[in-house]
């Protein structure tokens, strides 16, 4: 991932928008939220720096919902390397979702029927220890190199897509100005119906819903849906609720949230049925339950398929049908994500092919 640069030297600290404040001023080592935390080294003996590939990485706004002096704290488990990313685990990959195998130009991603993905930054708010794009090569897959054009060309010749992803890293650390443009290049192309925004940045910087944001998204001609990234009901505070409501002033956008099942965060039923409510009250749907993709140096959030599915049939039955996300696994060369059924009504744990209505 690249490293979210500072203010440049033309940028004063009026002139430049909140959230970019917040994302220069993110903690970058170990030792600084360690101390923020209160928490003592020796209480968490396995933490290391992260390395220099993927460093350690984490807004302000996102460290205050932690708990001071608790070493588990689940949002903080999902920020801080520990030393577990450098054992090798036999099965896990480099490119876990064939992502590679999918491009089509550099930075474009065509895995599934009608829409295509564009790798728009490798920046990201937050590094999430568990990503699946922890490895990937950024720097050869791009598609806002050559300002889209390669991408563009691509969506244009192909009149089989009728949805473009806009993905990273998270497109949303983008500029205003730079997705104004590329969204207006995307609208001028007639087969185009729908944008679909893939973000964790409402949720790490709120501040990230500004009038400009609000201002080319609800003048786009594609129907945007938003997929929001969150794991944990703590990860939804007051401004995050204001930033979602922002979002729905937005005439006919849809807004989703994806997580991750992921051991020491999230892997009980009382945090993801009450993260399912907390979700709905501020107007998103829960709509996928992730099992981890099996990217290099993430087996320790592992949490296996049964007992997945057992914690899916527990909120299952704590919940009305729309509050339950589907669990689901994405897998290389799949022609849509492969949804676990409930064990209580499929009666084992067989799998089945969401086709080619998935979400990417
Ligand atoms: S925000 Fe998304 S792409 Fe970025 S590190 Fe987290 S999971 Fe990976």
């Amino acid at each position: 991932m690249n490293p979210i640069t500072p203010l440049s030297r033309h940028q004063t600290l009026e002139s430049t928008p909140l959230w970019q404040q917040a994302l220069a001023h993110a903690i970058r080592t170990p030792e600084a939220l360690l101390a923020v935390l209160a928490l003592k080294p020796e209480q968490l003996p396995r933490f290391f720096k992260g390395g220099d590939k993927f460093p350690l990485r984490v807004p302000l706004s996102f460290v205050a919902r932690m708990k001071k002096g608790d070493p588990d704290d689940p949002l903080l488990r999902q920020v801080l390397p520990l030393s577990e990313e450098n054992d090798f685990t036999q099965g896990y990959l480099s490119d876990p979702v064939g992502d590679l195998n999918a491009s089509e130009t550099p930075g474009l991603l065509h895995k599934y029927h009608g829409r295509a993905l564009l790798i728009t930054t490798a920046a990201c708010a937050i590094h999430c220890r568990y990503c699946f794009r922890r490895n990937f090569p950024y720097h050869q897959q791009n598609a806002a190199a050559n300002e889209w054009d390669e991408a563009i060309r691509h969506l244009e010749q192909d009149t089989s897509i009728n949805e473009v992803i806009l993905s990273g890293g998270d497109p949303l650390a983008l500029s205003d100005q730079r997705l104004a443009t590329l969204i207006t290049r995307l609208e001028q192309i007639p087969h185009l119906t729908r944008l679909r925004i893939h973000t964790r940045l409402p949720i790490v910087i709120p501040q990230r819903i500004c009038d400009s944001l609000l201002t080319w998204l609800g003048n786009c001609r594609l129907m945007p849906v938003i997929v929001i990234h969150t794991n944990h009901p703590n990860e939804i505070d007051i401004e995050v609720r204001g930033a979602l409501r922002q979002l729905q002033t937005i005439p006919g956008i849809t807004l989703l949230n994806q997580s991750v099942l992921l051991q020491g965060v999230n892997d009980n039923s009382d945090t993801l049925v009450a993260l399912s409510e907390a979700l709905f009250a501020c107007g998103v749907h829960p709509y996928y339950l992730h099992l981890l993709d099996k990217a290099q140096g993430t087996a320790h959030f592992d949490v296996p398929p049964q007992r997945a599915t057992k914690l899916f049939d527990e909120i299952h039955s704590q919940l009305p049908g729309y509050l339950v996300p589907r669990l689901a696994r994405e897998q290389a060369g799949a022609r849509g994500k492969t949804l676990l059924p409930l064990t209580s009504i499929a009666g084992g744990h067989g799998e089945r092919s969401e086709g080619p209505s998935a979400l990417s």
